[in-house]
């Protein structure tokens, strides 16, 4: 691995809250993703290094293109389709009735299933009732299935290069669970811990995994994205970022050799972000790492 990487800033500030989920569209050669608490849907397309914006009624989870058209996004409890061009809004389908939980970080297996899961109500900026959450998988033919429940912040997913293994983030365990996975069935069992961070000061959030099936995992409160080998649980790279908050990453560009991270400025106050942390909510690509990611699976439903 190169150690001349380099971290660019691709957007600044052009998260308002927390910009998570990005999504690399191989076919557009663009980066989705979103703006949570603002409503924010975002597609920065690389070629042209143009921005489309798009502003919902709620709190938006995640984007992932639809085979069939469009993108399929989580907004507040809701899975729906929504076509950035026309404006159009459809639910698909409802999750956690009767709560105010919503969806959170969302990502497709290799067959094009959705995996999302949802956390509990803020309880005031910053503070989420705990133990409210849900893991759930939303079929290419829209049956959902509940696979871990009392979560406290459902996050970051991917899977191992043979589909052998789903990798999960719970935040507030300070861990990246594993499970074997069977993707026949779209099931999880067998809970392990590949990862386990002592310092409880910053909060994994989310993750994606390279070609080398090493796990890039972004730390929230950590100002920090790490390299971390699920068969040791060792770090093997810490890049810093200038902001705290650093919310996810996935690899992008021509040649899917640049990470894609993104960042929050939610609930940091003005004057930290004018003189301590200015690029607080801003898109950041690191170059130069050496190592490629995978195709992000667009949604098959
Ligand atoms: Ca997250």
């Amino acid at each position: 691995m190169s150690g001349t990487y380099r971290v660019n800033t691709v957007l600044p500030n052009c998260f308002d809250t927390i910009g998570e989920a990005p999504h690399w569209d191989v076919g557009s050669q663009s980066l989705y993703c979103v703006d949570i608490h603002s409503g924010g849907l975002l597609r920065w397309d690389a070629s042209t290094n143009t921005v489309d914006k798009a502003k919902l009624n709620g709190k938006i989870g995640f984007a992932i293109p639809r085979e069939s058209g469009g993108l399929t996004i989580g907004l507040n409890r809701s899975i729906a389709s929504f076509h950035f061009d026309q404006q159009e809004l459809v639910t698909l389908a409802e999750v956690d009735p009767g709560t105010e939980n919503r969806l959170n970080d969302g990502k497709c297996d290799t067959t094009g299933r959705l995996w999302a899961g949802t956390l509990g109500p803020s309880l005031a900026p910053g503070v989420i009732q705990m133990g409210c959450g849900t893991l759930y998988s939303f079929s290419r033919d829209h049956t959902i299935s509940s696979h871990l429940t009392k979560l406290d912040i459902s996050n970051g997913m991917d899977w191992s290069n043979d589909n052998s293994v789903m990798y999960f983030i719970d935040s507030m365990t300070f861990s990246v669970m594993a499970f074997d996975f069977d993707i026949t069935l779209g099931s999880i069992r067998n809970k392990k811990t590949v990862a386990e961070f002592q310092d409880k000061t910053c909060v994994p959030d989310g993750m994606c995994v390279d070609s080398d099936g090493k796990l890039w995992v972004a730390f929230y409160k950590g100002s920090r994205v790490c390299r971390i080998d699920p068969e040791t649980g060792d770090t093997l790279l810490t890049i810093n970022f200038p902001v705290t908050n650093v919310t996810s990453c996935c690899f992008g560009g021509k040649h899917l050799d640049e990470l894609y991270v993104t960042s929050s400025a939610y609930n940091i106050p003005q004057e930290e972000i004018t003189h301590k942390q200015p690029l607080a909510g801003s898109l950041f690509q690191v170059t130069g790492l050496g190592v490629k990611g995978r195709v992000s699976n667009n949604f098959q439903g």
